[in-house]
């Protein structure tokens, strides 16, 4: 019997946990754990590799086609403004979700910083203010296409085919040729796509081998609380808030649209990287949610590094955590800037694994929480940013049908009828 991608893609997902589990019971210098963990990493490594190989060339296809065809039919300023506004009002509920639950439960409290006086002379120097973040993120933006395309960097990719794509469509006729050269080249892209797809069971196994091998959980179980909330209010606005606004926009069936969502959402899980992710789910959202490519090729690219709901949940979480556990009690207007500076930092965070910590000493900075926290945050960080990656993408899939429906006023074809 053939079993279907997805079926093994899961089937990887629990083999590499549970593996991941029996290697932690044997002794950590066994023969067996070493070599299982090199073939995981060499496996691994082969996996994001290819992922990453065919990022930017997707990027450039996806969004520059993506451009160029909207405009020709005088819809881009709708999606633009939707899809600017959904960004805004998705990280918004998860900011406010997020400051509720570090509120109401109080993680970090009783317990203090200087009983982590040791990880904390660890703490690696760091200072990036609000202004010079922001001036980072801005000069950023225009780079040139070659250097930023060599060096992976998704935001000025972004910007570049952005632009390209907007020239394309003003010039119409003229470039009907290139449009068609480079229609067939995203073609060609995806199809490239799905061939490393058929690695994702082996790659996604071997990423949560190693994860879950390596994993140091003491700590996790010192900050349990904290741990909780995160998890907490990442799991209620990936299951609760992100589906309903779904559904009240699209009426797409939530559980319909999880399940179809499933590759990409487990490769988050075990990537932690939502710019490794993306092509996985630009396949999903357009191939299973049979999203329009356009729109598609649009939101998937330009949220997969400015739209980090979870992200930005985790960074104003842990930001009050860090407050509590410094004896520093935050006001309102405190939170209020946590908000902002959480939003900001949460643009700002490529998508690759603990960028969130990065940005989040600006967030501490903002509100002169002691940046030194930080030592405390990295250790537990791996396994916490798996979740938040999930909430990232599946915030990207959500906002792309929720675009297509207000902007083009398209029902989502078949959706709802293939359950
Ligand atoms: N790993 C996250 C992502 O790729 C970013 C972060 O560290 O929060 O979406």
């Amino acid at each position: 019997m053939k079993t279907s991608l997805n079926t093994q893609i899961l089937a990887g997902a629990v083999l590499g946990i549970v593996g991941g589990f029996f290697l932690r019971a044997l002794p950590a210098d066994s023969s067996a754990t070493a070599h299982t963990l090199y073939f995981a990493s060499l496996v691994a490594g082969i996996f994001i590799g290819l992922l990453k190989m065919i990022l930017i060339p997707l990027i450039f296809l996806s969004i520059a086609t993506g451009v160029a065809n909207l405009q020709a039919h005088a819809d881009m300023k709708r999606v633009w403004t939707y899809t600017l506004l959904y960004f805004f009002i998705a990280s918004s509920l998860a900011l406010v979700l997020g400051l509720a639950m570090v509120n109401i439960f109080k993680p970090g409290m009783g317990i203090h910083l200087d009983m982590f006086k040791a990880a904390l002379t660890s703490a690696p120097p760091s200072n990036l203010s609000l202004g010079q973040f922001v001036q980072m993120l801005v000069n950023g933006l225009f780079v040139n296409p070659i250097e930023a395309m060599a060096k992976g960097e998704v935001l000025p990719t972004v910007v570049f085919a952005m632009a390209f794509g907007i020239g394309m469509a003003m010039l119409e006729e003229r470039v009907k040729t290139l449009r068609q050269l480079l229609n067939e080249s995203l073609d060609i892209i995806m199809r490239m796509v799905s061939w490393i797809m058929r690695l994702a069971p082996l790659g996604i196994m071997a990423l949560l081998i190693k994860l879950v091998a390596t994993q140091n959980t003491e700590l996790l179980s010192t900050l349990i609380k904290f741990v909780g909330v995160v998890v907490g209010s990442t799991l209620i606005h990936g299951f609760f808030t992100l589906p309903l606004l779904l559904w009240l926009t699209t009426r797409v069936n939530p559980i319909f649209f999880l399940v179809s969502m499933r590759d990409s959402l487990i490769t988050a899980f075990s990537t932690s990287s939502s710019s490794a992710t993306m092509p996985v789910t630009l396949r999903c959202v357009t191939k299973n949610l049979k999203a329009d490519k356009r729109i598609a090729g649009f939101v998937i690219p330009l949220g997969t590094t400015i739209n980090m709901d979870g992200t930005a949940m985790y960074e104003a979480i842990a930001a009050v955590f860090v407050a509590n556990l410094a004896g520093i009690e935050l006001n309102v207007i405190q939170q209020v800037i946590v908000f902002w500076t959480a939003m900001l930092a949460s643009i700002g965070a490529p998508g690759i694994p603990s960028a969130g910590m990065v940005t989040m000493i600006m967030v501490l900075q903002s509100v002169g929480l002691p940046v030194e926290a930080i030592a405390l945050l990295i250790p537990i960080d791996r396994p916490l940013d798996t979740i938040r990656t999930v909430v990232n993408v599946e915030g990207d899939a959500v906002g792309t049908l929720i675009v297509q429906k207000l902007a083009l006023k398209n029902d989502i074809p078949s959706i709802q009828t293939d359950l």
